[in-house]
């Protein structure tokens, strides 16, 4: 017999699991509509070429964990790492800057892959829920994307978020910087690990993401971003702050701070929670405003901002911290019918409950009466409601409230109307 198992990295959700991945998301896309975002859907898969010009060279992204094929047609083809890269392609491809308002604000959610090495709150197959706001020269619009953040991280079960924030300036203050760090590292670089080497040359930005034990006093006494800052990145620096002091949204300056991606220019930031176990899976979410991606694959010179949330992390950690709160899956009525007759009728009632709007199951499968009531109060219904010939002849059912166990016998109508209530 075949034993199929999920491929490494990847994992099925189910019952409580899915249905809370599902609230999540709900919650999160209820945000975005609520500032404005409209949403946006795009291909699981792209040319490779899109992400290896967008994400970096330098990139771990494009340089180890790309799912990349060549399909039928000869073509260099990759499942998308991130979304924002085919959000761009998106709004490149049909013109959106030309068409629709500046700034465009899109929204997204769906799939993302990675060739990692799986481990807590790794896979190689995950979600992310991100937004884009693209054609932005205020620095306003960094400071709504970052409320819009933890506005959506508060609505969702995350009271105490730690919201990390630096600046990499524009390209003239990370072009000093960046010589800083060579003539930093360069005593050092030859007994530093791989990659390491590899980012001395083409990005030593990125060396200050290293998390090799031995290397991280060296990165650690590095120079600081914030002091090669000019006054023009240092100014925008300083309003966005002002605006989050302005709303009263708590940061964290942290200036080793850079991201995983090359394209990101003034303002990054990343989402992190720490439980009260201690558990900490890494940022829940990152973002940053980056000027040069729509030119990049095509378009104008437009500037942008942008986060995105990954939902695995959201749901174990609120598993954990919000348990109570954990979606389970509910029913408003579970229809009980005992007989053949009785079946026909339930059949129609359960259809009519529906039609409310009410949540409403049945078990067609002929249980007895003691399997049904387990199976009503495995799904939690609220009400459950039997149907025998008696009470089709009299037009009067029993309906139990299965936590307080109250009965009472109504109409059909009645009961439709105490379950709307
Ligand atoms: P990034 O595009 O790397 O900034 O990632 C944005 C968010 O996606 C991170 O903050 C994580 O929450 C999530 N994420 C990134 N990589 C993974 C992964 N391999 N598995 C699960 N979530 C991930």
């Amino acid at each position: 017999m075949p034993n199929y198992q999920p491929q490494r990295g990847t994992y099925d959700a189910y019952y409580e699991d899915a249905l809370n991945i599902e609230k999540i998301e709900d919650s999160l896309k209820s945000v975005a509509l609520n500032y404005g975002y409209t949403p946006i859907h795009t291909p699981i898969y792209e040319s490779t070429d899109l992400f290896t010009r967008s994400a970096g060279e330098s990139s771990d992204i494009v340089t180890k964990e790309m799912f990349d094929f060549t399909d039928k047609g000869g073509r260099n083809i990759s499942l998308r790492p991130e979304v924002t890269a085919g959000v761009m392609r998106a709004i490149v491809s049909n013109k959106l800057y030309a068409t629709h308002d500046l700034p465009l604000k899109q929204f997204y959610l769906g799939p993302a892959f990675r060739y990692e090495r799986p481990s807590a709150g790794r896979y190689r197959q995950f979600n992310q829920f991100g937004v884009e706001t693209v054609g932005v020269t205020s620095s306003y619009e960094d400071a709504e994307t970052i409320i819009l953040g933890v506005d959506a991280l508060h609505k969702i079960g995350f009271k105490k978020v730690i919201l990390k924030i630096n600046s990499i300036g524009d390209q003239a203050s990370r072009d000093n910087y960046r010589t800083a760090l060579k003539e930093y590292f360069k005593p050092y670089i030859d007994e530093m690990c791989p990659d390491c080497k590899r980012r001395y040359e083409v990005n030593p930005l990125r060396i200050l993401d290293c998390k090799v034990p031995e290397d991280i006093e060296k990165v650690s006494n590095a120079p600081k971003m914030g002091d090669y800052l000019n006054e023009e990145s240092k100014a925008r620096f300083n309003e966005v702050l002002s605006l989050l002091d302005k709303e009263k949204i708590e940061y964290v300056i942290d200036n080793t701070l850079v991201r995983g991606l090359d394209y990101y220019s003034h303002v990054v930031f990343e989402f992190h929670y720490i439980s009260d176990n201690g558990t900490n899976l890494g940022a829940i979410g990152a973002g940053g405003h980056y000027d040069n991606l729509v030119h990049e694959v095509g378009g104008p010179e437009l500037s942008s901002v942008g986060f995105a949330f990954g939902i695995e992390r959201l749901n174990s950690l609120l598993k954990e911290i919000d348990l109570e709160n954990y979606a389970r899956p509910t029913l408003d009525a579970y229809i009980v019918y005992l007989g053949e007759k009785a079946k026909d009728f339930a059949f129609s009632f359960a259809h009519d409950i529906r039609k409310n709007n009410l949540k409403c199951d049945i078990n067609l499968e002929d249980k007895s009466m003691k399997a049904s009531i387990k199976i009503a109060l495995r799904k939690n219904a609220k009400y459950m409601i039997v149907i025998g010939e008696d009470e089709i002849n009299n037009n009067l059912y029993q309906m139990k409230n299965l936590l307080t166990q109250e009965q009472v016998a109504l109409s059909k109508e009645d009961i439709i109307a105490a379950l709307k209530k």
